[in-house]
């Protein structure tokens, strides 16, 4: 693989493979440009060395060619953020891509019709992939939110760019950080996981024990773990198939002298409703009728601390019920943790799904070290799974 910062791309068009699957309105304006904008250092970089550049990317679920879904919809937003007019390319494959494409002057931007009109792009097709590449001398993948799918143009194209192939910079980063957490040597390193549900969080579980100090579990999750140990719990939310594997992790926790911690206390409410009645009580005595929606304060309290003994934190999944604010309290505690365990020094990442949205809906995003972008291709990161997106650079 080749790196982008010190890659030459005087004269040459660069294919880049970005995540512009942004949502649009009625009107079909883009109403979220962060994924567009995460693209602009890449793109302006191999620009200012003298390339090219091609975008390719997918927009929704279409279900062949969709006018709803084309990419000419977001043209005007991308001239916006990297600021020079961008060529547009009603096809990504033959010659309505390689007329804009095949003899593209150093400087210029195209960006090619949505990839997922070809349902070739999902299936992976090798030939596909082949029609692709012809659009670009060197391959960059700065998609990071789709590197978990062996998409054709994730994963696949790479074939077609045996050296001249590498990450963009957001892809970088994104790897660079996940890898700082899964193998750091700067302990203890503490791992937060919460949600919904152990089910999801199983492979995440078993792979963390193997790499950290200790795990702090909390959200919906918790119950079953709690009720797996002979705790009362009430109506909270439980998964019974789940109860010996959260017994297992548990012992197999204990056996590597990793420190599993599960909330003290709970918030409890007798419905599932921002007015409904609460209360706080230990975690193994939850009465008939009420559920936890948040862990309480005692257990805010050492998670805190816990988190801000740690030199290295990852956080996946919020602590409570976080989209209604009367049990978001706890969810916010571990992010105000993050915060100034963050200021003391300790690397700390956000990544994978809903504790990332917790974060933007405190606008504490800033104050830690690093709030992934990709949701499903964190969770399969930290579960351990080689992404086929890095993978296909990396071989
Ligand atoms: P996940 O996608 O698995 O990370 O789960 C996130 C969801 O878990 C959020 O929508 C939370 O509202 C939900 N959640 C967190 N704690 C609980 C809880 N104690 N009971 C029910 N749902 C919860």
């Amino acid at each position: 693989m080749a790196n982008i910062s010190s890659y030459d791309f005087s004269g040459r068009r660069a294919l880049v493979r970005v995540d512009f699957n942004v949502p649009l309105n009625d009107q079909f304006e883009v109403t979220d440009d962060t994924r567009i904008r995460a693209a602009v250092p890449t793109i302006k970089h191999i620009l200012a060395g003298g390339g090219s550049v091609v975008l390719m990317s997918h927009l929704g679920r279409p279900k062949g060619v969709d006018p709803q879904f084309s990419l000419r919809h977001i043209v005007s937003t991308v001239e916006k953020l990297i600021g020079q007019t961008v060529m547009f390319a009603e096809d990504c494959i033959g010659d309505a891509a390689l007329q804009l494409t095949a003899n593209l002057e150093s400087g210029k931007v195209v960006l090619l019709e949505n990839l997922r009109f070809h349902k070739e792009e999902e299936k992976g097709d090798e030939f596909f992939a082949g029609q692709l590449a012809e659009n670009g001398d060197v391959y960059v993948n700065d998609a990071f939110g789709t590197a978990h799918r062996a998409h054709a143009s994730t994963a696949i194209i790479a074939r077609f760019f045996l050296h001249d192939k590498m990450f963009g910079f957001l892809m970088e980063n994104e790897v660079l950080n996940v890898e700082r957490v899964l193998n750091s040597k700067d302990k203890p390193v503490t791992a937060i996981v919460g949600g919904a549900k152990v089910s999801s969080k199983i492979t995440i579980l078993e792979n963390l024990i193997d790499r950290v100090d200790a795990v702090l579990i909390g959200g919906g999750m918790a119950y079953t773990f709690i009720k797996s140990q002979g705790g009362t719990i009430g109506n909270s939310l439980v998964e019974d198939d789940y109860l010996e594997k959260a017994r297992e992790i548990s012992a197999k926790a204990t056996a590597k002298g990793v420190k599993i911690y599960i909330p003290q206390d709970t918030l409890i409410a007798d419905a599932f409703s921002v007015d409904a009645s609460t209360q706080i009580v230990d975690s193994t005595a939850i009465p008939d009728g009420w559920m936890g929606l948040d862990i309480g304060p005692k257990t805010e309290a050492v998670y805190a601390d816990v988190i801000k003994g740690s030199k290295t934190v990852l956080w996946n999944g919020p602590m409570g019920v976080f989209e209604m604010d009367a049990f978001a309290h706890g969810t916010r505690a571990v992010a105000d943790a993050l915060v100034d365990a963050t200021a003391g020094g300790t690397f700390t990442l956000v990544g994978g799904g809903d504790s990332v949205a917790a974060v933007n809906k405190f606008g504490l995003a800033e104050r830690v070290s690093y709030v992934s972008t990709g949701g499903g291709a964190m969770l399969e990161y930290l579960e351990g799974i080689e992404l086929p997106g890095i993978a296909a650079i990396r071989e």
